[in-house]
């Protein structure tokens, strides 16, 4: 299935699904360390999770795309059983940005970008090659396509990172502190492309350390401590009422 549609020559939009978690449970081994997240994302909309270092933010990420297979709860993706879907095939249905970029260091950000493209995708490379460039354009790097990434900067870097998710055509993306790497200067463009992407119309869920992001962009914020969520509202109310003493501190510590 595929989620982008392009309304005119330059300006994408998307046709992002909807995600829900049932009652997730996760463990490494015999230690439990998600208990029975619930959580659900409309279609175009951002949920950004928050919460202390330690609190399974990543684990719950990795559970959505089965980069870590849960335990026991349901995933469901445009309603469809996500657990059942095929690893690989899920991946190309939910596209995930890391903090550390992961990107070929031998290949240029166009490859970067093609590579799964004609791998994964099947695409002729002429056809992936077009696609890439289109995508790099999109997220202002057209000019840094034959550039390999030590020639980037960290925010550089991280839109090729975006822009390789993208042109999977994903129907959800998943940040993991995809800013958290990135010196404090080149943290506001990577902000801008990921509002952007919500405001075309992405299902995102972002796991973040930028409150004034949270507040400004996402529909809903969650509160994870401890590997549960403590609070999930709408920002204004979880920022500025928050309700458990748990959320209190933290916002105090980070605030
Ligand atoms: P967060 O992203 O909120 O910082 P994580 O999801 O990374 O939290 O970690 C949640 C808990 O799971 C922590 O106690 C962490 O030590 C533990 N953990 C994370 N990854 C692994 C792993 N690969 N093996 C064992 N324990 C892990
Ligand atoms: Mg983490």
């Amino acid at each position: 299935m595929s989620s982008t549609t392009s309304t005119s020559a330059d300006q994408l939009t998307f046709r992002g699904s909807s995600l829900q978690l049932k009652n997730l449970c996760m463990a490494y081994g015999d230690v439990p360390v998600l208990r029975n997240v619930s959580l659900e994302i409309a279609p175009g909309t951002t949920t950004c999770i928050i919460g202390p270092s330690g609190s399974g933010k990543s684990t719950l990420l990795r559970g959505i795309n089965r980069l870590h297979e849960p335990s026991s709860g349901d995933v469901l993706l445009d309603g469809e059983d996500a657990l059942r879907v095929r690893p690989d095939v899920l991946r190309r249905r939910i596209g995930m940005v890391f903090q550390h970029f992961n990107l070929f260091p031998d290949h240029t950000a166009l490859e970067n970008v093609a590579l799964a493209l004609w791998k994964v995708k099947g695409m002729s490379k002429s056809e992936a090659t077009e696609r890439a460039r289109r995508r790099l354009t999109e997220v202002g790097l057209g000019e840094r396509a034959d550039h390999r990434p030590r020639d980037l900067s960290g925010g550089q870097q991280q839109r090729v990172a975006i822009a390789r998710a993208l042109a999977m055509e994903p129907e959800v993306m998943l940040f993991d502190e995809a800013t958290s790497a990135l010196d404090p200067e080149l943290v506001k463009g990577v902000l801008t492309l990921m509002a952007g992407l919500c405001e075309r119309g992405m299902t995102m869920a972002v796991v973040t350390h930028e409150m004034g992001f949270a507040r400004r962009v996402a529909d809903q914020v969650v509160f994870m401590d401890e590997g549960e969520v403590v609070e999930a509202g709408r920002p204004e109310d979880l920022f500025d009422n928050p309700r458990s003493a748990r959320l209190q501190r933290f916002l105090s510590e980070v605030l």
